[in-house]
């Protein structure tokens, strides 16, 4: 395999047309994207190039029989301007368990650190300055094979992209506990990235809407009584001065925010618990006074303050924002590792390398 990536500078570059002080989230993109072919039983054709549209065959196997896997990752500024990742092994790692249960092959992380590395260091310019924002890095995977009917492809595309992203203001969530539609089985797809667990959960997000709720709590898909994540985030409770977030079970998505934030308490002295959790003991610590805090973790937000959750006809009102203290505490932390401002005491913060002579 030859991993060395060509690289063809786009022309012009439109980061001079960006609002950086109001950057819609999701609708802008960077000047170029890296791409990658899987022929052959091997990846090649490493390529940056200018951000472009790609063609794709009607009998394309992803449009028809979703093998398509995702990760959501970002670069930063330190305070210094230099620019920064976050765990980035940790996407490759993930991407590649996505792939292994979605039947699709793994890619090199040699390669896939080589590329968002170069992607953006040549992007630098795309990466917004401002405190809490971000260049928000997309590399997916898909199936390209050209073929009627359910079989594994044996052609497969991935592709990084990367647009800027501003601070993200979350306003607190209100919820709505889900007992009739799941996410995710044991045995099933739920720990994995894959784009049609996205696809399923927007019936359910749009219904929760309707009835006045941000987002929905999952619940298990036997019981219809444990807790899985909010959304597409992990879920976090703090009980009595404890933090409780439910186990990983096949599931739910092993978020990297997730596994920071507990290690995160655990340098603090902080007793973290990971186990099966009941709606019905969440309900009973609230109506003991008990509970103080309900947050969600994740890449885009970081964490995501809860401010209510409904389930069948208790509404649990959680005590306002300004009166917690793990949730802006996370927050404040993983801001200040990204912004170079508290020490980095595990390793999580990657310089990205400097490219010469492109
Ligand atoms: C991506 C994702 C998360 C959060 O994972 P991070 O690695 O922390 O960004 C949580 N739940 C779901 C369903 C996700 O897709």
């Amino acid at each position: 395999m030859n991993n060395i990536i060509k690289i063809t500078k786009s022309s012009r570059s439109n980061v001079s047309n960006v609002d950086f002080d109001n950057i819609p989230f999701g609708r802008t993109f960077s000047d170029h994207m890296f791409e990658a072919d899987y022929i052959n039983g091997e990846w090649t054709n490493f390529e940056i190039k200018p951000f472009d549209r790609i063609s794709i065959h009607p009998a394309n196997l992803a449009l028809h029989y979703g093998q398509s896997i995702f990760e959501g990752m970002k670069a930063s500024l330190s305070i210094n301007g230099d620019p920064l990742f976050f765990r980035p092994e940790q996407h490759s790692i993930r991407m590649n368990a996505s792939a292994r249960r979605m039947c699709m092959p793994e890619f090199p992380q040699e390669v896939f650190l080589d590329a968002i590395h170069k992607l953006v260091a040549i992007e630098k310019e795309w990466i917004p300055k401002k405190k809490g924002s971000a260049l928000y890095i997309r590399p997916f995977m898909f199936a390209n094979g050209e073929f009627i009917g359910v079989k594994e492809s044996d052609t497969y595309k991935f592709i990084i992209f990367t647009g800027p992203v501003g601070p993200y203001y979350a306003k607190p969530v209100s919820l709505i506990a889900e007992e009739h539609y799941v996410r995710a089985a044991v045995g099933g797809v739920g720990e994995a990235k894959a784009a049609g667990n996205y696809a399923a959960s927007l019936l359910p997000a749009r219904l929760a809407k309707e009835k006045g709720y941000d987002q929905i709590l999952w619940l298990d898909a036997v019981e219809h009584k444990y807790v899985q994540e909010v959304g597409t985030m992990n879920i976090f409770f703090v009980i009595d001065g404890k933090v409780l977030t439910p186990k990983t079970d096949g599931a739910i998505l092993k978020g990297i925010t997730r596994k920071t934030v507990l290690q995160l308490l655990e340098d603090k002295g902080i007793e973290t618990i990971e186990e099966l959790i009941d709606i019905n003991d969440i309900v009973e610590a609230h109506k003991a006074g008990l509970l103080q805090e309900v947050f969600g973790t994740g890449t885009a937000a970081v964490v995501s303050h809860v401010s209510k959750i409904m389930y069948r006809d208790t509404l649990i009102e959680l005590p306002p924002v300004e009166n917690r203290k793990v949730g802006p505490m996370i927050k404040e932390t993983i801001d200040g590792l990204r912004a170079g401002t508290i020490e980095d005491r595990h390793n999580w913060i990657v310089p990205v390398k400097q490219l010469v002579n492109v």
